[in-house]
């Protein structure tokens, strides 16, 4: 009798432990709240929506809704909510630069089988298909460091960045996994956009083991372009055009741009 009541109260207490582990309610406010942090920063004038999936996955996507999925099993999976605004950014990026869009465009097959079934399950086909289907490394590129403008604007350190990347380059995060580019080039083009235009916040660093193996990872690279002119030049060069995008893309996600650019979109998306 003794006995059977201790297994009682040993399954009480890890189905308690079990109920209070996912409160997804909990999680899609605190996925809400760093991304409405993030678009009001930054005056993004996208209705971009944020949804939390209860799936185990360590996985996010955006889709052509401009709907940004995060996984209860990345969710669990970042140190704190630099990292979560990390991914969200990531997400962001892929939408504000448009690469949904022109994903969309190379995937409209799936999305004329998926328009069969409900307006669910479409939007969900079609993001899940986008999040394996591979994305440029140009694009994944863009994205991250449009993530780390985002950020930055909304107060986040932009060191969360590299440092979410190498956690996950070793995992299965559909998206930021994508094998191309490498996890270390990833890493490298996010800290030299950061070292070129947020130089002082390097300087604080970033107190996570993931920032510093990140950062061991990469260090032969920062010198051999610190003790080579020739590196230097190209580093500088790169990063000019990168801020010329950047002021460009600040113009577009604030909704400045002229009407005929929305119809110059729209045109260049239909014709493919
Ligand atoms: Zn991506």
């Amino acid at each position: 009798m003794r006995k059977l009541l201790i297994v009682f109260c040993l399954m009480m207490f890890a189905i308690a432990n079990a109920a209070t582990d996912w409160d997804s309610e909990a999680a899609l406010k605190r996925v809400n709240t760093i991304g409405s942090k993030l678009l009001k920063a930054n005056n993004v004038n996208y209705d971009i929506e944020f949804k939390v999936s209860n799936e185990e996955d360590v996985n996010a996507y955006a889709n052509l809704d401009k709907e940004i999925y995060v996984y209860k099993g990345l969710l669990q999976f970042v140190d704190n909510d630099e990292e979560l605004a990390g991914v969200i950014g990531h997400e962001m990026g892929h939408i504000i630069n448009g690469h949904c869009a022109k994903q969309g465009v190379l995937n409209t097959g799936i999305a004329v089988v998926a328009s069969m079934v409900t307006k669910n399950e479409t939007v969900n086909a079609i993001g899940q298909h986008l999040a394996q289907s591979k994305l440029s490394r140009s694009d994944e590129f863009e994205a991250d460091i449009t993530g780390i403008d985002l950020m930055v604007k909304a107060g986040y350190n932009p060191l969360a960045m590299p440092s979410l990347l190498n956690k996950i380059s070793g995992d299965a995060y559909i998206d930021i996994l994508q094998t191309h580019p490498s996890g270390e080039k990833r890493i490298l083009n996010a800290y030299n956009y950061i070292e070129y235009n947020y130089a002082s916040k390097l300087k604080n660093g970033y107190n996570t083991d993931s920032y510093k193996k990140a950062i061991e990872m990469i260090n032969p690279a920062i010198e051999k372009r610190k003790n080579s002119q020739r590196l230097t030049k190209k580093f500088n060069k790169q990063q000019a055009k990168l801020l010329k995008k950047k002021e460009k893309r600040a113009k577009k996600m604030q909704g400045t741009s002229s009407v005929w650019d929305g119809y110059f979109t729209t045109l260049q998306y239909l014709a493919g």
